[in-house]
């Protein structure tokens, strides 16, 4: 039995509405896009969506858009896929981490008004792995301090914080529509949220080379726009998101009642909707029960094997060193992720189940 780590569900309405697009040939900024920021802002509890062409663009516009410029720091954390922290490089803007909760996977609050300086003017939390970060103590110290709050919710598309959705609850939050997320525009895409009006307006602007009417460039801006065809699938994967999180959901809950104690089980705050993006679990002999894994067809991964702040691309230009975040640097070595996605079948789950009971046995 061959499993994947992940498989994309490409359905024939999908099919459809990309035929559709090809038979109006309007191509840029149509109809799609503008229903798909519509639609999936009105999901998220948000006012305004602004389609771009990924999610690290993304986190980048939305940067630019809250001010962010050389001499800046940004607050982040070291765990997460490098595209957060490589935003902000992208703006000349200094990245300062704070290591992580060993439950949550996500910032430690605790940790964070320690990082703020006089340089401070933006925070990013990481809903990693479906979870969301535990929102309510960073805006308050954010508003405390007066320093913008940027949702990176590219892993956490219909997950909720207190009963409220990831993308409303940042001043901008960040989501990624690439092929592995929870939904997906099958290919690069993504969306900024927000509620503020002018926000919208400079992103709008900015993804379209600075133009607010054709031809006048009040801004230097970019190519970085949603196409329709993306558009177009992304409304139709909109529609199946809550399915395919609650398959995420029961999938996980099988895996929790089947893994057995010898490995650490991801866990699910009481005031989180987690939507595994992810099922990510921590154990001795990483590597080799990988290798076992993948031996037996089993798809697993390693979301992130190497904390950013020791990238070969971060360590030398940031003065970064080992020990710096424990946290971050310890799990980095025992964590695997386990395949999750709604595709998966009960007999799936339980086939990985049996496995790594196998090679712990
Ligand atoms: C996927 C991802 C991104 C970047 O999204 P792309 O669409 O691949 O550019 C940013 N942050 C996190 C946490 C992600 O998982």
């Amino acid at each position: 039995m061959m499993i994947p780590f992940g498989k994309p569900i490409v359905t024939e309405k999908q099919k459809e509405a990309v035929l559709n697009v090809l038979s109006t040939t309007s191509f840029i900024l149509g109809e799609n896009v503008h229903k798909f920021e519509e639609e999936f802002a009105a999901y998220c509890g948000a006012k305004y969506g602004i389609g771009v062409s990924s999610g690290t663009e993304a986190l980048y516009l939305a940067l630019l858009t809250a001010g962010i410029t050389a001499g800046d720091e940004v607050i982040t954390v070291p765990n997460t896929f490098i595209a957060t922290s490589n935003s902000i490089i992208h703006t000349n803007a200094t990245p300062v981490f704070v290591d992580i909760d060993p439950i949550t996977y996500t910032m430690d609050v605790d940790k964070l008004e320690e990082k703020i300086s006089n340089k401070t003017r933006a925070i990013i939390p990481v809903h990693l792995y479906g979870h969301p970060a535990d929102m309510d103590p960073i805006v308050e110290l954010a508003t405390q301090y007066d320093i913008p709050v940027i949702e990176d919710a590219c892993q956490a598309h219909g997950g909720k914080y207190k009963g409220k959705p990831t993308g409303s609850l940042g001043d901008l939050a960040c989501f990624s529509f690439y092929p592995s997320k929870n939904m997906t525009v099958c290919g690069d895409g993504g969306m900024v949220v927000t509620d503020n009006e002018e926000f919208t307006e400079k992103i709008q602007m900015l993804r379209s080379h600075g133009q607010r009417v054709k031809n006048r460039h009040d801004l230097i801006g970019f190519t970085a726009r949603l196409s329709e065809i993306s558009a177009a699938i992304g409304r139709e994967q909109l529609k199946e998101l809550d399915n395919w999180n609650k398959k995420r959901r029961a999938n996980a809950a099988l895996y929790n009642e089947l893994l057995e104690e010898s490995v650490i089980k991801p866990i699910e705050k009481e005031w989180a909707y987690h939507v595994y993006h992810l099922y990510v679990i921590q154990c001795e002999k990483r590597d080799e029960l990988v290798k076992f894994l993948t031996k037996n067809e089993i798809g697993v991964g390693i979301h992130y094997p190497i904390p950013i702040h020791l990238q070969p691309s971060y360590i030398d230009r940031l003065h970064f060193t080992s020990g710096m975040y424990p946290i971050s640097e310890k799990i980095a070595n025992k964590i695997i992720s386990l395949p999750v996605h709604p595709a998966l079948t009960q007999e799936d789950v339980q086939f990985v189940a049996e496995k790594i009971r196998e090679f712990y046995r």
